[in-house]
């Protein structure tokens, strides 16, 4: 195993893999995409890039999409990477839809070690308004089926000042309730259909100084190459986090790699372009092609998009810029 470092010093460290760009949802921050899928990776290729990534210093695998449980090949996946002990940790992150009780103990027998389940209300209305259909009480009974088979669970929401603002601390009082971390999101301008506006931001210090009237917060900080900057609840309610790509860039430490449903790299959320992997994914090639590529790629790596942002924003105020990649796509 090789540390591979980009421009910045930053090693490769984790490994964001879309299984599919389609999603059963459409939420208002996101604007998931059909697909072909017969331009899907296959399971050789996805195990060849996961091997290859964990060769290259990679030592957390991160299921997304579009929606993962949508593909049928998440559980057999996990199992191989596990059987093949290529990663350290594997975790999902899903709308938690699709995931009843019989899938979420096949995940966890197939090896998953966690489970993100995304939630942008506390109640059936508030996450309609977000573009989440009639799935509140779906989501709420998967977060049960996760936790009930033993999987660690993290609840992500992404906050939209004027959409859900309101939904922060009745949020908060259910994720306490539920005994789940909830992982707060600023609202980021991911490609270019979400129609993102700077004031449709809530930033994170705003949101944990309404939290923190409500139960004292301490803080815990931000570990080296995570995004999630961490508070304890005083009263012993768990742990809350921020994510705040817009209001406090991690950019400085980011480790992720991510590459699509279809084999594209990008080496940031918010890159203009990404590198088409799967000519070196073809099983005919040996794995050193793809490993020259990938490390090539990390080496060369540059982004600072966030923080770059953040500069800007200073001079001239924030101002959307549209990334042409859409999350649904690239992964988020
Ligand atoms: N469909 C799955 C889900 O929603 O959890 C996985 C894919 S989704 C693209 C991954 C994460 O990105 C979700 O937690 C979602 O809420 C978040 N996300 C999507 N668009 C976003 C945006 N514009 N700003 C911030 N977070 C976003
Ligand atoms: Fe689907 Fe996830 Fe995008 Fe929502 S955030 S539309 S659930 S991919």
């Amino acid at each position: 195993m090789t540390t591979t470092l980009d421009q910045l010093r930053r090693p490769l460290g984790v490994l964001r893999l879309s299984l599919t760009a389609r999603c059963n949802l459409a939420c208002r921050y996101c604007r998931p995409e059909n697909q072909d899928p017969r331009t899907l990776l296959t399971r050789q290729q996805r195990l060849k890039l996961i091997g290859v990534a964990a060769r290259s210093g990679c030592r957390r695998l991160r299921l997304t999409g579009g929606e993962p449980l949508l593909a049928p090949e998440l559980a057999p996946l996990i199992q191989a990477v596990k059987a093949l002990d290529l990663m350290e940790d594997v975790a999902v992150t899903s709308n938690g839809v699709l995931l009843d009780r019989p899938l979420a103990r096949c995940l966890q027998q197939a090896g998953l070690d966690r489970i993100t389940i995304s939630l942008d209300g506390a109640d059936p209305q508030a996450v309609r308004r977000m573009g989440g259909g009639n799935s509140f009480d779906q989501v709420l009974a998967a977060v049960g089926h996760a936790q009930a088979v033993g999987l660690p669970v993290k609840i992500n929401m992404v906050v939209m000042a004027h959409e859900n603002g309101d939904q922060v601390i009745p949020m908060a009082h259910l994720c306490r309730k539920l005994g789940v971390e909830l992982r707060l999101i600023e609202y980021m301008d991911v490609g270019n259909r979400n129609g993102w506006q700077p004031r449709q931001v809530l930033t994170a210090a705003t949101m944990t100084a309404r939290i923190d009237r409500r139960w004292s917060l301490q803080p815990v900080g931000r570990q080296p190459g995570s995004t999630a900057r961490r508070w304890r609840y005083r009263d012993g309610g768990g742990f809350v986090s921020t994510i705040a790509s817009i209001s406090e860039p991690f950019c400085g430490d980011c480790n992720r790699l991510r590459v699509t449903a279809d084999g594209m790299a990008y080496t940031c959320l918010f890159a203009s372009q990404g590198t088409d992997l799967k000519p070196a994914l073809d099983p005919r090639q040996p794995d050193m092609v793809l490993i020259r590529q990938l490390r090539s790629l990390w080496r060369q790596r540059q982004d600072r998009y966030s923080e770059e942002r953040a500069l800007r924003s200073r001079q001239a105020g924030l101002t959307p810029r549209p990334s042409p990649a859409e999350m649904a796509y690239i992964g988020g």
